[in-house]
């Protein structure tokens, strides 16, 4: 498959097997946990469902590589396998690393307790502020982490400036490109060494698997690879398939959530009942110019305030019709959340307050649905 395709041309065509196989136009599920041996001369080339090579993951792998503009790429049995797969892939005991305040939930308590349990120390940076970061750096710094844009605030990092400053000190920068996807932000492009997804969000898009994605460097991958075939947290074959499948409309559905999700964040700007929003394609978003310069759509995820707290945020998901009050993001049909409630309820409130998270925040991710409608809705709502 020749690179110089566009990117929707590669969702449809990278990756899949030629010749094809049987004739089938879509990749079949090979549902098949053990395969004839071949002339396998290493434990991780033998063909075995947990070692991540069979035909469904070649193809995604190959896939998501091109994707990315990476050279290799790994699938994972959640977005989590994938960061903590890969960050213990790059850091051992002793090592620290620095990563943006902030972070997605489940990360931040990663961080926090399992790699401080395993002797994994981290300092929280701003992601534009490059003297915290030379501030944070000691001898043993292995790595940077960050995230494209944060959840819910939607804060845009210095991420050019965070690749060129691990690149001048030596260390490995990694992304969690979940909320951008590869249609949004190239963060390979920008220098990032390792980029991960949830692939459970916008790249799988129907809201139905949970999957993870590591790409980078075939060297950087292999070893994730390896370390994730004795962890065990191999995708199986259906979702590996049902994975492929989305990822061809990937770059429909984004021009869609861009889209809809610039009109919504608009309308919720010129409502007298909301205080404010922050979502990056606004002015008003305080990263607004670096979001504008690093992505090529502001996607479908936003946050709000609104003028009467947490009364008004109550009867605003009592209300809608075409929200649901369920975490997560990147499906067909649009959510709305209270992070206070479900992704940031394990944080302290006063951390989470100091953060500019209000207890009243509301996120929603904006779906496929038409968004006419969805305005409508919301403005019923808030009356
Ligand atoms: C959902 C999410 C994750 C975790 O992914 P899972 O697929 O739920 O394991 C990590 N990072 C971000 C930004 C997410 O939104």
């Amino acid at each position: 498959m020749p690179r110089a395709h566009r990117l929707q041309t590669l969702l449809v065509h990278a990756g899949e097997p030629t010749p094809k196989i049987a004739g089938a136009v879509v990749t079949p599920i090979f549902q098949s946990s053990t395969f004839l041996r071949g002339a396998e001369a290493t434990y991780d080339a033998v063909r075995y469902l947990r070692l991540n090579n069979s035909p469904n993951h070649d193809a995604l792998h190959r896939k998501l590589a091109v994707l990315e503009g990476t050279e290799a790429a790994v699938v994972t049995s959640s977005g989590m396998a994938a960061i903590s797969t890969a960050l213990s892939t790059v850091l051992v005991a002793g090592d620290h690393l620095i990563a943006q305040r902030c972070l997605y939930g489940g990360t931040h308590d990663l961080v926090t307790t399992d790699l401080v349990r395993l002797g994994i120390e981290h300092t929280f940076v701003d992601g534009d502020d490059p003297a915290q970061w030379l501030a944070a750096k000691r001898p043993n710094t292995r790595a940077f982490y960050c995230e494209a844009l944060t959840n819910p605030l939607l804060q845009v990092a210095d991420l050019r400036g965070i690749a060129t400053f691990c690149r001048e000190h030596g260390l490995v920068s990694m992304i969690d490109a979940t909320f951008a996807t590869p249609v949004n932000l190239r963060p390979h492009e920008l220098g990032f060494d390792l980029v991960l997804h949830s692939a459970t969000k916008y790249l799988n898009g129907h809201s139905d698997l949970v999957a993870g994605v590591v790409a980078g460097s075939t060297a950087l991958v292999d070893e994730v690879r390896r370390r994730l075939n004795r962890v065990g947290a191999s995708l199986d074959p259906h979702a590996c398939f049902l994975l492929q499948r989305g990822l061809k409309t990937l770059s429909l559905r984004m021009r869609h959530h861009n889209g809809a999700g610039l009109k919504v964040a608009e309308f919720l700007a010129a409502h007298p009942a909301v205080a404010r929003v922050h979502y990056p394609g606004l002015p008003s978003h305080p990263d607004h110019a670096r979001a504008r310069e690093l992505l090529h759509g502001f996607g479908g995820m936003m946050s709000f305030e609104l003028k009467g707290g947490m009364e008004a945020a109550d009867r605003l998901l009592q209300t809608v019709e075409l929200f649901t009050d369920a975490p997560s993001l990147g499906g067909p049909e649009s959510l709305v959340t209270l992070p206070s409630r479900t992704s940031h309820l394990g944080m302290e409130p006063v951390t989470r307050r100091a953060l500019g998270i209000a207890d009243a925040l509301v996120r929603i991710s904006v779906g496929l649905e038409d968004a006419a409608d969805l305005i409508d809705d919301l403005e019923r709502a808030l009356r």
